[in-house]
């Protein structure tokens, strides 16, 4: 499946709640306050947030008054525009290897699965590959991100429930220069924000891989659960006191109506969508194209 096809299907609730009422506002009415109040309430709906919804249309209003806009139909140009805006304001990464991708982000938002996702996605790029089980919190995380290194084929370096997450980072990187691995793929216990001690931990694991691989380009991508809304916000403040955040993994996307948060993340955070997670299978997993989604919401 082509990949703006499958990005598309997967936003297909999103556009529902979001192209439809906007669609159904604008062929109808003058560009007055009326309709800038109903964008408004369209976006609020979408999940967009409160205070971005207002900001955006605040915006759209001064833009279409200064560009002079007329045509109801025309006020969805300028905010295709405005919207494709927050997109390109964040930095674009291009991936460099020998990388070590750090995953963090909260118990089921998707990290062990889009680790699994991902180690196919740089396999098919005939990228080497080696996951970390970083997550020695839960006994299960261990053995579910093993099963995706069976299903994937792909070395996988672990140790027991309850082990320091540090030492198995510092094997992890050991094998990666033995074996000149093209990337790393560190799971993280998906530390809640009131749990403090894991929170320290991650500083750990990001302090040893800068001290013992220094020739790595580093990356710590949050995975965030597209369906949980402005949940995902909270997450990016939470993590950011402890880490750096280089980029969102947006999961979930096929099956919720709640797509449009990213737009809200942008504008916050400015921070570049990486990845989407369109589904539950190993391919479910596209790069993200700024522009492409903004066509396809619209
Ligand atoms: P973790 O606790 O963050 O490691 O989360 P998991 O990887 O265990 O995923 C939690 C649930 O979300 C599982 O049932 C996954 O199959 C599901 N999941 C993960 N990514 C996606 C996605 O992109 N789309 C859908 N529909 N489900 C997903």
């Amino acid at each position: 499946m082509g990949l703006f096809k499958k990005i598309g299907n997967a936003l297909k609730k999103t556009k529902d709640a979001f192209t439809r009422k906007i669609d159904a506002i604008l062929s109808h009415g003058e560009v007055d306050d009326e309709l800038f109040d109903d964008l408004t309430d369209v976006l609020i709906s979408s999940d967009i947030g409160v205070k971005a919804s207002m900001e955006i249309v605040e915006e759209l209003r001064d833009e279409c008054h200064s560009r002079k806009v007329r045509k109801a139909e025309d006020v969805k140009v300028v905010l295709k525009e405005i919207i494709e805006r927050y997109f390109s304001d964040a930095p674009h990464i291009d991936l460099e290897y020998p990388a070590v991708i750090t995953i963090i982000g909260v118990n089921g938002v998707g990290k062990t699965t889009t680790i699994g996702k991902l180690a196919n996605y740089f396999k098919n790029l005939k990228k080497s590959v080696t996951l970390v089980a970083g997550d020695t919190f839960r006994a299960a995380a261990s053995s579910q991100l093993n099963e995706w290194a069976g299903r994937t084929k792909t070395r996988i370096i672990k140790h027991t429930e309850g082990a320091d997450a540090g030492a198995v980072v510092f094997d992890g990187i050991a094998s990666a220069k033995a074996n000149k691995t093209d990337v790393l793929l560190v799971d993280t216990a998906g530390r809640l924000h009131t749990k403090t001690n894991l929170m320290a931990e991650l500083q750990k694991i990001e302090k040893i891989i800068d001290r013992e691989y220094e020739q790595a380009h580093k990356y710590n991508f949050i995975v965030l659960d597209a369906t949980t809304g402005q949940n995902a916000l909270s997450q990016i403040n939470a993590f950011s006191e402890y880490a750096h955040i280089d980029g969102i993994i947006l999961t979930k996307l096929d099956g919720t109506a709640k797509g449009g948060v990213i737009i809200a993340i942008e504008k916050e955070y400015k921070l570049p969508v990486v990845f989407v997670g369109t589904g539950e299978g190993v391919d479910d997993i596209e790069d993200f194209n700024p522009k492409s989604f903004v066509s396809e919401l619209f």
